[in-house]
């Protein structure tokens, strides 16, 4: 582990990374789907050194926050102003993500209803165990890293016969994104850095596809700066070597079939269905729902509450969360970065998340290293 951050190693990395990125016919562009690795490169100051060694990195659609589109934010919204005697449960930044009704933390609950801040899924079962009287929803926002802990929960109140506890879910399912953005193709990416904690629990096969049939090389990583950069050495390797596969740069953590006991705690509750994410639209098999045997948790369909909108809930006038989110444009490219849109101020998510790309080039981009 140390010698992940040990700088004399990791500046050997870099130059290695140097070598490999001069010998491709042209300046690699690499995307790191998740937004804790746009972090740690961007806090270790590798960004920079990264593009000086001749590599792009660009932002992913790695963060749950970012990609729930606006209906489903005001669907909570819905839920906690027009309900009397309800609890609304939900992490933090989905409380703070703006939409055209305002963010769900300057909502006013109607009679006897309150918002409740939540670290984790369970704490919000524990909320409706302590009184069984009050209707309590889970904003349940996540990818393959957290879906497992809902599913969880929603198996565990089903035991208990907890008739108060339910989930408006908002799950993402990373692979099939990365699918719609090569479709796409304008987001011209080289090679993904695919992310830790999701593939900790999918495993290595769902991106094969990536590999096989589009021909761009990936590698899982860590979350140490070290760990990144063998990914993105990996990367580089392959494409030199014109043999594209799903490297795992993560084995001390992880193991390339991820964790199946997770799987099947998502499976058990949840499947697949076509969801419209932001910037990204409609995408087939993208999302998860609740199976028909647990629809009863369900609180979209137990308090009527529209999760959907014709026009899937657009970004704010000018917000162009959408394009960064499919990298297609950086952040400073949105014509608000900085200006109008600020961390105090946000207008989009990507400024909100704590693993938004716009708040992270806000906070430790170039503009601000020079000390803005
Ligand atoms: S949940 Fe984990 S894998 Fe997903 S964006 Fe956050 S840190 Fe990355
Ligand atoms: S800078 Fe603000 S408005 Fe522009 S894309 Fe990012 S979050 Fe949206």
């Amino acid at each position: 582990m140390k010698e992940l951050r040990n700088p004399a190693a990791l500046k050997a990395l870099l130059g290695d990374i140097g070598d490999k990125a001069r010998l491709l016919p042209r300046p690699p562009r690499l995307m790191e789907v998740c937004g804790t690795h746009t972090m740690a490169l961007f806090r270790s100051g590798l960004t920079p050194m990264l593009a000086e060694a001749g590599v792009e990195m660009v932002s992913g659609p790695g963060c749950p926050v970012c990609i729930t589109p606006n209906a489903i934010h005001e669907a909570a919204i819905a839920f906690v102003t027009g309900i009397e005697g309800v609890t609304l449960a939900a992490f933090g930044d989905m409380t703070r993500v703006p939409t055209r009704k305002g963010p769900l933390q300057a909502a006013v609950p109607a009679r006897g209803s309150r918002l409740r801040i939540v670290y984790s899924p369970e704490e919000a079962l524990e909320e409706a165990r302590r009184g069984p009287d009050r209707p309590v929803v889970f904003y349940g926002a996540g990818f393959e890293t957290t879906i497992p802990a809902i599913a969880y929960t929603v198996r565990q109140a089903a035991a208990e016969g907890l008739r108060n506890y339910s989930v408006l879910p908002a799950l993402w399912l990373v692979p099939p994104a990365l699918r719609a953005i090569l479709e796409a193709g304008d987001a011209a990416v080289d090679g993904f850095i695919y992310p830790g904690h999701v593939s900790a629990v999918i495993g290595a096969g769902p991106y094969e596809f990536v590999a096989r049939e589009f021909g761009i090389p990936g590698a899982i990583a860590g979350f140490e700066p070290g760990d990144i950069l063998l990914a993105i050495r990996s990367v580089l390797e392959q494409a030199l070597e014109g043999r594209p596969r799903v490297a795992l740069e993560y084995s001390r953590a992880i193991g390339r079939e991820g964790n199946p006991v997770a799987r099947a705690l998502m499976a058990e509750v949840f499947e697949p269905y076509d969801a419209c994410w932001r910037g990204l639209g409609l995408i087939p098999s993208s999302g998860l729902r609740f199976r028909p045997e647990f629809a009863g948790f369900d609180a979209g369909r137990r308090f009527g509450l529209r999760t959907e909108a014709p026009d899937g809930g657009l970004d704010l006038a000018g917000c162009r969360c959408g394009d960064v989110l499919r990298g297609v444009i950086r952040p400073e490219g949105c014509g608000l970065f900085g200006k109008k849109c600020r961390p105090d101020s946000p207008l989009g998510p990507c400024m909100v998340s704590y693993e938004g790309s716009c708040l992270i080039h806000y906070k430790y981009g170039p503009e601000r290293r020079g000390g803005r």
